[in-house]
């Protein structure tokens, strides 16, 4: 209830109860990628989730006994991406909390035990109906909710090494859907800065790798095979590599580094 009045009024005024000490050092302990930011970016991440954890609802779905640490842990890794952005209009942000109008659009998060199994349906060419399961670990719906299956969540500490993380995946198909009209499909170009063929190319070039290794048994790409499917999923795995594993990841995909930079980091990189 106090939430709910807090967030009737400007994010400055909001006093969030603040995340004890003893829990935050353990979520920066328990994910590489946070403990290694510098203490400057810690109490700016600190800051974002603690205001990110009173605009947000989360419910645990399936009987899921949601705790302190999980919320934190989904929220901590939701806002890294925020860290050094510029606002949604691509000005600079003097106030942090600003950066928290990227999620703007949504206020529940709703946590699975585990994936979820989702019945989809297309239409092909001939007007002939296919149903097909889809085994879900996260969804990020246009100004709609967001879920994740907490023991993808959970993992993110080993997934890191894979260049993987489900809550960085969703939350950057919430950025990517930004500024596209109701039920449009995200294209994996959020207002990225000029240069982006590079994207495209690099999309390409990953679908190609794909196919080789399906068909002639080259070596697997790095990342999930999923990145192939279309720009905004290419968008949202290649980002999730970005922010858990940047050694690897420039490694890669070398022609992406200046573009993501330049859209999360653009203070930072030369414009
Ligand atoms: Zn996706």
């Amino acid at each position: 209830m106090i939430d709910l009045l807090q967030r009737l009024l400007p994010r400055s005024l909001r006093q969030p109860t603040p995340v004890p000490d003893a829990l935050w050092q353990s979520t920066l302990t328990a994910h590489p990628f946070l403990s290694r930011l510098d203490c400057t970016e810690q109490d700016r991440l600190r800051l974002l989730c603690t205001h990110f954890l009173m605009e947000k609802e989360f419910h645990g779905a399936n009987d899921l006994e949601l705790t302190d640490a999980m919320a934190l842990a989904i929220a901590a890794q939701a806002c890294l991406p925020l860290l050094h952005m510029h606002g949604t209009s691509g000005e600079a942000v003097r106030d942090p909390l600003k950066l928290l109008d990227w999620y703007g659009d949504f206020v529940g998060i709703v946590v699975q035990p585990g994936a979820v199994v989702a019945r989809r349906k297309t239409t092909d060419g001939a007007g002939v109906v296919h149903h097909y399961d889809e085994v879900l670990a996260g969804e990020a719906m246009d100004r709609g909710p967001l879920m994740l299956s907490w023991e993808e969540v959970a993992h993110a500490s080993v997934a890191a090494e894979s260049g993987s993380n489900v809550v960085i995946h969703e939350f950057v198909h919430k950025m990517d859907m930004r500024g596209i009209s109701l039920g449009e499909h995200p294209d994996g170009a959020p207002p990225l800065p000029k240069g982006f063929m590079a994207m495209q190319h690099a999309f390409n070039a990953f679908r190609e790798a794909v196919a080789m290794a399906e068909r002639f048994g080259a070596e697997r790409p790095w990342l999930d095979d999923y990145a192939a499917k279309d720009p905004a999923e290419f968008f949202a795995v290649t980002c999730e590599a970005y922010f858990v594993n940047r050694e690897r990841f420039a490694y890669e995909f070398p022609a992406l580094v200046p573009l993501y930079d330049g859209f999360f980091r653009p203070a930072a990189s030369p414009q």
